[in-house]
């Protein structure tokens, strides 16, 4: 009975020590861009969490107590910066912003929309802190630093890794010349946002977003609506888009008067299996505002 009691009790222990050093690595991610990525890079060799949940906003978003125990208990914490996470992980110094491995010059100023993100972004005032959006800064930037951050973390998986994020690097740049294919054509075009979330796709293609929000959790003036509406009928409309996690009132009023439809496009991909997919529900929904009639 004795020998029966010790080895349950040993086997517990070695259960224990099991469920908490099966995986190599504890990853945390802010927002599920991010987790995507990590995700799929790391394929089921790294314990994954999330911090931002789904239909949360991230720009708003304070960590709940789980969210602060997952947090210190983590051997990497995967964040974007710029303002738009930094704000509860101060202090904690093992934290990737890939935010900040992109070169300043290449990150964009709200520019006309200078208010958009004031009052959150206190890292680096006014520029536009949604860098996941851009298939470029993923491709040259973001999905290197991630691999290259998990490579040196966790070296027994390192091949695991590269091999990993050489087939997401080529899946993003055949993404890349989609976009390309769908929007080229569209410059001097404007599209009507909630946030500009997907600026950087955008501005890439010359297409101006005017967006509707002056400020996080700031409702737009009537004035501000009247403008959208003006500048959208002297120029080409591309589509009226808003995010799942936003208020619609705004983007209804401007779709009634400006008589087209509005479409739901979610800049964190919460229904997306990866972030290929995140882009492809993107891509389609582009298209389809694209070919409205
Ligand atoms: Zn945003």
């Amino acid at each position: 009975m004795r020998k029966i009691l010790i080895s349950t009790a040993l086997s517990s222990i070695f259960l224990c020590y099991l469920s908490t050093f099966a995986f190599s690595l504890n990853v945390v991610t802010t927002i599920n861009p991010y987790y995507l990525i990590v995700k799929e890079i790391t394929n089921g060799k790294a314990n994954l969490s999330l911090i931002v949940k789904a239909g949360a906003d991230p720009h708003s978003y304070s960590p709940t107590v789980t969210d602060v125990k997952a947090i210190s208990k983590a051997d990497l914490i995967v964040a974007n910066g710029l303002g738009l996470d930094d704000a509860y992980l101060k202090g904690y110094k093992n934290v990737l912003y890939v935010g900040l491995c992109i070169p300043t010059v290449q990150l964009g100023l709200n520019g006309g929309l200078e208010a958009a993100h004031t009052g959150n972004e206190t890292e680096v005032e006014g520029v536009n802190p949604h860098v996941w959006l851009s298939l470029d800064f993923l491709t040259q930037y973001i999905i290197p630093s991630i691999r290259d951050t998990l490579m040196s973390a966790d070296k027994l998986n390192a091949q695991f890794y590269k091999q990993n994020a050489d087939v997401l690097l080529k899946s993003i740049s055949t993404l890349s010349r989609k976009f390309d294919l769908l929007l080229s054509g569209y410059r001097n075009s404007v599209v009507v946002l909630d946030h500009p979330s997907y600026f950087y796709i955008f501005k890439k293609y010359g297409i101006t977003i005017l967006s509707v929000e002056e400020g996080h959790n700031k409702q737009p003036t009537i004035s501000h609506i009247k403008e959208i509406i003006n500048q959208s009928k002297q120029s080409k409309l591309l589509g009226i888009f808003v995010g799942p996690q936003f208020n619609r009132s705004a983007i209804e009023t401007i779709s009634r008067e400006l008589k087209r439809k509005y479409y739901v496009l979610d800049p964190l991909g919460v229904d997306a299996k990866s972030i290929t997919d995140l882009f492809n529900k993107a891509y389609k929904v582009l298209q389809e505002a694209i070919n409205e009639k």
